[in-house]
């Protein structure tokens, strides 16, 4: 019998596997079933090219449990180990400053299994000793017994085996007993095990006898050895996709789209990615993209291997050239990561291009689903972006789709404003904005729309791409300055017009939290609204950013202001002027001119310094004077139902009129009719 100790630098490496790796330790199995299938797939390597003779049997990798014994055992029918491999490969732990190393990547148990040949070491994660039964496949190979109990020593010995391969037992420590329950190791087996290329094996098939389960006769095959993304495009029909994507994500409905990857230069790289139908979060966080390395599951948290806006889809990527053993930091800053993220988006992108061309009406019809992928992308990377603005679509409030170029061409002619700039406007919310949709369409134009969780971001960024283009929401403006052309028609009103119709209009306000508005005149036209109420694009856009930016909360404390604009050409708004010239006019006249007099001699006093309290008095007169002329039109105007009415209506398209307000309009209109 061979003594010896585990060549390792350290004092001891046990302890530490187990302290550090204790948080990811059931990834013992997955270390210790690929080492079986590895050996499994170099046997037939070998008995493909006349290396390995005889017959070669079933080559299934088992796991199995034994509970009166406490083990668990994984064998395999693959090559084997002579006493010299094991010496060579088991034995020396070839590695120097493991302290150091394990100092630094103790945060990552996959980080240093795999890299320094830690795998089948794992075991002592969850075994307090563990032996290894095997015979080589090589002509008069002996075989051999290693065992070790967790201390630096271990001992060899010859034993009888019969068949070729290896057995690796595990006495299942106190703590990890649940590893000796079947369906502990199935979750397991069905995690990492489920596409791997050899058929692994675990308990048996059961059936419902007598009121439970029993066990059968028949061996439980856990995985599938040809996994749909390991096969041809060409070899698989539409129905083969959908399979397998509801086999990784049952319950969910059927994907979009899919693309298959199949590359092999300059990096070794296959999978199904699947652009899912989103319904809620929930699903996005629980159904991730899987990635593989050779069929063994590696994990399901892909950043920094796919750009950012891809976490979204769905599917399977494997490759072997994923330094999957490395920590995160370091894999975003890899270059052959970086190649493979770069690979992925183009070939989205090609993909999304290629469905767009050759199939227009389907893609349109689940453009409000992979509208926020694409925006997404769009938004998140530059490559990504440049490629997408063939493909990606807007759609108007009439519910059609065009791409940037044929919107362009469709508002072209109606849609430049006096300055050359290209207007697209645009409504946030069909149903609340419709009456500013419907006069903007009667005018002519044409309304986007562009209610998307994204669409405020994606509009800045369309206006960073497209050259003299400006976006604005329809309510922010009335139509005619929305678009604004030479031909714009003057106000006519007197001072003394003004003042009364802003006072009577303002006083009439009904008091709203958080709200201001700003009355001012345009010439609209005699069938435009009388009344109209608008929020200016820059604040609201300012407002918006700032609830999802937290360094903008100045904004978002600032009120939300509007503009009360007063249609100086319609009948109704002539006939409330009327009715104040004949009212009050006469009143607030004099009022006017007395203010206007001593707003004069106040600029005339102010070229003189010395005047100071001269100045202060007249200042204190015009105030006085000023409230005098505003009590006196306010109490004009709430006997005025019409000018009341008129603000409500207006305040009421907007979706602001509220609670007492309401009731009270609504009252109002009762009486009127
Ligand atoms: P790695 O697999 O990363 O090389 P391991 O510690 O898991 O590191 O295994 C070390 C070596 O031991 C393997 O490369 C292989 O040569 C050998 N080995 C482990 N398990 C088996 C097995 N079941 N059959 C044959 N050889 C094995």
């Amino acid at each position: 019998m061979q003594k010896g100790t585990i060549g390792v630098t350290t004092e001891n490496i046990f302890p530490v596997i187990k302290k550090f790796l204790y948080s990811d330790h059931e990834i013992f199995l997955r270390e210790l079933v690929s080492n079986a299938i590895d050996a499994t797939q170099k046997l037939k390597t070998l008995a493909s090219v006349g290396e390995a003779k005889g017959e070669l049997g079933e080559l299934n990798v088992k796991v199995s449990i034994n509970k009166d014994k406490g083990t668990l055992t994984v064998s395999d029918c693959g090559i084997g180990m002579t006493s010299e491999d094991i010496d060579k490969y088991i034995n020396q732990i070839a590695f120097s400053g493991a302290e150091e190393f394990l100092a630094k990547y103790k945060d990552s148990a996959n980080s240093i299994i795999g890299h320094f040949g830690l795998g089948f070491y794992s075991a002592f994660m969850v075994a307090k000793k563990v032996e290894i039964y095997s015979l080589s496949y090589k002509d008069g190979a002996k075989a051999v017994k290693w065992s070790c109990d967790g201390s630096p020593e271990y001992t060899m010995e010859e034993c009888d085996k019969a068949n070729r391969g290896t057995d690796i037992v595990l006495y299942v420590d106190d703590e990890n007993k649940d590893f000796l329950e079947q369906s502990r190791i199935d979750g397991l087996l069905k995690k990492y095990c489920r596409f791997l290329p050899i058929l692994v094996i675990s308990g048996k098939e059961q059936e419902w006898k007598d009121g439970k389960y029993v066990d059968t006769d028949k061996d439980k095959v856990i995985n599938v050895t040809d996994p749909a993304w390991m096969k041809k495009p060409s070899d698989l029909t539409k129905e083969d996709y959908l399979n397998f994507y509801h086999d990784l994500y049952p319950g969910q409905e059927d994907p979009l789209f899919w693309i298959h990857l199949n590359v092999d230069y300059p990096f070794t790289l296959t999978g199904i990615l699947y652009f899912p139908k989103i319904k809620n979060n929930f699903e996005i966080n629980k159904n991730r993209i899987q990635l593989y390395c050779n069929q063994v599951f590696v994990t399901d948290s892909v950043e920094g291997v796919v750009p950012e806006f891809l976490m979204l889809l769905q599917g399977v990527i494997d490759s072997p050239d994923i330094p999957l053993n490395v920590s995160r930091s370091y894999l975003q800053s890899d270059a052959a990561v970086k190649k493979i993220s770069t690979y992925i988006t183009k070939k989205v992108s090609a993909r999304l291009e290629e469905i767009f061309k050759s199939d227009r009406t389907e893609y349109e019809s689940k453009w409000d689903d992979i509208k926020i992928f694409i925006e997404y992308g769009m938004l998140t990377e530059q490559k990504f972006c440049e490629s997408a603005m063939k493909f990606v679509l807007l759609s108007n409030t009439d519910g059609k789709h065009f791409t940037l170029d044929e919107y362009k061409t469709l508002i072209e002619s109606e849609q430049i404003d006096k300055d050359g700039n290209l207007i697209y406007l645009y409504a946030t919310d069909a149903i609340a904005q419709y009456n500013y949709i419907n006069s903007a369409k009667e005018k002519g134009y044409d309304v986007l729309l562009m209610d998307g969780q994204l669409d405020s971001h994606f509009i800045g960024l369309l206006e960073s791409k497209l050259e003299k283009s400006q976006f604005v929401r329809v309510d922010s403006d009335v139509i005619g300055n929305l678009i604004k052309k030479d031909t714009k028609k003057e106000v006519n009103l007197s001072q003394l017009q003004r003042e009364i119709l802003t006072t009577e209009s303002r006083s009439q306000i009904p008091a709203i939290e958080k709200c201001e508005f700003v009355v001012s005149f345009e010439a609209m036209g005699e069938t435009d609204a009388p009344l109209i109420i608008t929020q200016g694009e820059y604040m609201r856009r300012m407002k918006e950013m700032a609830a999802m930016q937290p360094g903008m909360s100045f904004y978002g404390e600032l009120p939300d202001s509007y503009s009360l604009i007063v249609n100086t050409d319609h009948p109704l708004v002539a006939k409330v002027l009327n009715d104040a010239d004949a009212n009050i006019a006469s009143e607030v006249s004099p009022i006017l001119e007395s203010i206007s007099s001593k707003n004069n001699q106040i600029s005339e006093l102010k070229k003189d310094n010395k005047t100071a309290d001269e100045i202060k008095q007249l200042e204190s007169e015009v105030s006085e004077l000023r409230s005098k002329q505003e009590n006196l039109i306010s109490e004009y105007a709430s006997k005025q139902a019409v000018v009341k009415q008129l603000i409500d209506l207006a305040l009421l398209g907007n979706g602001l009129l509220k609670g007492e307000a309401l009731s009270s309009f609504i009252k109002r209109s009762v009486e009127l009719l």
